[in-house]
């Protein structure tokens, strides 16, 4: 809770549901824009077991998709712009390089690595590729055939951005309400939101709801909503923490070394960050998309013998202390974001594909955008909630033609 502001008896502009790192960038936004802001939260901000806290997590471009592409280049300058404002680092900018190699994906041609590198030289955006020679002279611990490495891109601090963000808040007078979700939400007379929950009654002009696995919940107790978002939960089949022996660790820190992608065979490697992470940490998942014989790994200690032979020495442990929760996957794998169908003044961004936290300022922005400014510089049709409803798109949300870049902001 933080200091109540002159204007408390004042309805508020916006309630976010749900505080993890989308409703937080969403008041985030609101806030330093000088609205009035309020956050419920179910639980506790910063809880290590939820999707937005822990250590690190990777933001990238490289999707297959060009509109995924583009959006999480915008994010990376919405990032930045963050970063100046609140002058706190959030992006570890160590690169990351998707690699491929012929003897775990036979179709090398065929593999992610090489399909992501055409789509983000179609798109424009550089890369470095790396002959066979040059990746064992730059990371002698990896064995790789083929190596695109996307430096714009790295690790997200997580730490540095709750604290950020809950500085932000507090500073703004923006009150966040943990361990208090709504019970009840109804139109009052007077036109406005009345949201009654746990921190007592809270009347606002507008509601966004980000409340990940609970947003279904929340949803169904909007008057005149149908939305119930088909969302299904999938989590990681393994992570392990690898402490490289002691003369080899610089090898292995953030300067040197980038997250290292092999998505054909659903392998992340995150390097150590001094200060935020001292072990190597490795993910491995297996879209439920994606057959699971297709490479020739069959979990992260088939890969490290197989494709990083540097970490065989290392000890290991399986990872506890994060990342205890489910992605969020949506039936047919886009954002939903965008107003709720037939309720005014109700807004909700769910379904990330546990791919979101890179877009996150993205996210809060837009949904800002929509609860406060009545519409967004972005095109969001593909992402309009109303594909999941009988009810119709909310008529008075005003979206451009095709721009999907912002006007510069000021960075002050
Ligand atoms: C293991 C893992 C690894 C990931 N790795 C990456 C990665 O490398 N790169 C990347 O870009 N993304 C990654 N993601 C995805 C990213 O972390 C998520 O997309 C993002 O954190 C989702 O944020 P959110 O705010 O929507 O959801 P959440 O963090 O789940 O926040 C929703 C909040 O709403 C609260 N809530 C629920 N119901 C209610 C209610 N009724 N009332 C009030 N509050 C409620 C919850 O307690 C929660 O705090 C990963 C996700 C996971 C799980």
């Amino acid at each position: 809770m933080t200091a109540a502001r002159d204007d408390a008896d004042e309805p508020l502009d916006l309630l976010v549901v749900g505080g993890g790192v989308m409703g937080l960038f969403t008041a985030y936004y609101a806030a330093v824009g000088g609205a009035r802001v309020a956050v419920l939260e179910r639980g506790e901000i910063g809880d290590p077991a939820t999707a937005s806290y822990g250590r690190t997590r990777s933001y990238r471009k490289d999707y297959l998709d060009p509109l995924y592409v583009r959006l999480a280049d915008e994010a990376v300058t919405l990032w930045t712009r963050f970063e100046q404002r609140t002058g706190v680092r959030a992006l570890v900018r160590c690169g990351c390089m998707n690699i491929a190699k012929a003897s775990v994906t036979a179709d090398l041609a065929d593999t992610y690595a090489e399909r992501s590198a055409e789509m983000l030289a179609a798109v424009g955006m550089p890369l470095t590729t790396l002959r066979a020679d040059e990746i064992t002279g730059r990371y002698p611990y990896l064995d790789a055939d083929v190596a695109h490495l996307d430096p714009a891109a790295g690790l997200v601090d997580l730490r540095a951005v709750a604290d950020a963000l809950t500085g932000a808040l507090a500073e703004c007078k923006v009150d966040v309400y943990e361990h208090a979700e709504p019970d009840a939400v109804r139109r009052g007379d007077d036109g406005l939101l009345h949201v009654d929950s746990s921190a007592g009654e809270l009347v606002a002009r507008k509601l966004v709801i980000t409340a990940g696995h609970g947003t279904n919940d929340v949803l169904a107790l909007v008057p005149g909503a149908d939305l119930q978002v088909p969302l299904t939960r999938d989590r990681p089949s393994e992570a392990k923490y690898f402490v490289p022996p002691a003369n080899a660790r610089a090898q292995f820190g953030s300067d040197a070394m980038p997250v290292i992608a092999y998505l054909d065979t659903g392998v992340y490697v995150h390097p150590i960050v001094d200060g935020v992470i001292d072990k190597v940490k490795v993910g491995y998942y297996n879209p439920p998309d994606i057959p699971r014989d297709r490479s020739g790994v069959r979990d992260i200690a088939d890969f490290v013998a197989q494709c990083m032979p540097g970490l065989a020495d290392a000890t290991y442990e399986d990872v506890h202390d994060v990342d205890q929760c489910d992605y969020d996957l949506v039936a047919d794998d886009d954002f939903v974001l965008g107003a709720v169908p037939g309720v005014a003044d109700v807004f909700v961004g769910v379904g990330w594909r546990g791919t979101g936290y890179k877009f996150a300022p993205w996210i809060g922005r837009v949904l800002h955008e929509l609860a406060l400014q009545n519409g967004s510089v972005y095109d969001l049709r593909r992402f309009d909630p109303a594909r999941f409803s009988v009810l119709a798109p909310s008529p008075d949300i005003a979206h451009p033609a095709t721009s999907f870049t912002a006007p510069e902001e000021d960075a002050s």
